[in-house]
């Protein structure tokens, strides 16, 4: 892999913060965009902006090819098994929304079950609550250890006959846990449970197959994974999106409207309401080919030996504790350093021109787990480096002595 090449492919990291260079290690927020997935947006406006489906007219045409072939390239980067099983969302938030609010409305009644784990993000845990409002439905939680691995024995035993889904984070945004899904899937299949992987944090770094994982549900957002923000994907098995209401009701989505009743559009559409991010989905779909050119296997192996490189150079500041020290981990290095907040420590790192993230990262049960209430976070995409590493490193160091 050529860095120097891929890292001119983001113009932004060109920047300078505070005259410093910019050391961007906050990919778990958002990764930044090549230079592909910028032109393609203004291309789109340029030439090909028209309302997608139904037109007649050659501009609705061409939009509407160009947002059913990124259904495709997405279908082939995660290889559906068809593209009615590929539903465009707003990103990975509003997907599991999704699925909570159809899945639980034809499938749950109070007392029902949803199996999570300690490691949730926000967005796999409040959707359910919200459904607990309505409808009485329950998260069961299953739990990890202190070095932030899920206990898969614990984890089935919170399995019971009212278990309706379990949906679990891949790899987690603030531990970098790689969670054993193939495990977890195996296990749910021995008590016909369907599955819902939440991969906002491993579609960008490992290479997914929905028909060889043989999961029910997958989602991720497009920002994560160099494509645009407001868009992601929802991944489900045909049988079950078929079998589930639609979750918006609008034009798009329908195939017969009287003001007495709707008939449904068929899948894909079904799920998609309104007018769709047809320019979005044309970046996403980009910004998938720009992965796959670079290799998806490429990506993983140069991130884990920024991983650990990073570990190594981390661990040896005097002060400083990693969180979350699985054997399988991704691209995520969290930690804190003394007592020092993690607050002050983003501040003062901020002004050397290094972007990490801090606080609680939308996981405040796993923080309250822990017994802490926040970290620091570094976290690699493709265009770091090990230099940037050393940055952070000697950056630590400095703010730590000034403590
Ligand atoms: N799930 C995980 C594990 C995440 O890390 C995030 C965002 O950080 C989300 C879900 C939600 O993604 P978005 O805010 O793009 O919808």
């Amino acid at each position: 892999m050529d860095i120097n090449k891929i890292r001119s492919d983001f113009p932004i990291l060109a920047r300078t913060i505070y005259d410093k260079p910019l050391v961007y290690l906050d990919n778990s927020a958002t990764t930044h965009k090549p230079r592909c997935v910028v032109e393609k947006i203004s291309e789109m406006y340029y030439n090909t902006n028209s309302n997608v489906h139904r037109g007649v007219h050659l501009l609705s045409q061409e939009a509407t090819q160009a947002h059913e072939d990124s259904r495709k390239t997405v279908q082939k980067f995660i290889n559906a098994k068809s593209e009615n099983e590929i539903i465009f969302t707003r990103g990975a938030t509003e997907a599991i929304n999704l699925v909570a609010s159809s899945f639980c409305r034809e499938f749950c009644t109070a007392g029902d079950e949803i199996l999570v784990t300690e490691m949730e993000h926000h967005a796999n845990i409040v959707p359910w609550h919200l459904q607990g409002d309505i409808r009485g439905v329950k998260l069961k939680v299953a739990p990890i250890s202190d070095e932030g691995e899920l206990i898969i024995e614990e984890f089935e035993k919170k399995i019971t006959s009212r278990t309706k889904l379990i949906s679990v984070i891949h790899i987690s945004n603030v531990l970098g846990t790689i969670n054993p899904i193939k495990k977890i899937i195996e296990i749910a299949k021995k008590y016909d449970i369907p599955v819902l992987i939440d991969a906002a944090q491993s579609i960008q770094h490992t290479e997914i197959d929905v028909q060889e994982l043989d999961c029910d549900f997958l989602i991720f957002s497009s920002h994560k994974i160099y494509g645009p923000t407001g868009m992601g994907v929802l991944y489900g098995k045909e049988k079950w999106l078929d079998k589930i209401p639609p979750y918006q009701g609008g034009g798009e989505m329908i195939s017969s409207v009287t003001f007495e009743r709707t008939i449904f559009n068929d899948l894909p559409f079904k799920f998609e309401a309104g007018t769709p991010d047809f320019i979005g989905s044309s970046a996403l779909a980009t910004a998938l080919d720009y992965v796959s050119a670079i290799g998806m296997n490429n990506i993983f192996d140069y991130e884990a030996q920024l991983l650990d490189y990073a570990t190594e150079k981390l661990s040896a500041i005097d002060g400083l504790r990693i969180i979350g020290t699985a054997k399988e981990k991704s691209s995520v290095v969290s930690f804190l350093v003394k007592d020092i907040h993690p607050y002050d420590l983003g501040t003062l790192l901020d002004r050397m021109g290094i972007a990490i993230r801090t606080g609680h990262h939308c996981a405040e049960p796993l923080m309250r787990r822990l017994g802490i209430e926040g970290t620091m976070r570094a976290s690699f995409a493709v265009y770091n480096t090990k230099e940037e590493i050393d940055i952070l490193a000697n950056g630590i160091e400095r703010v730590s002595k000034m403590f």
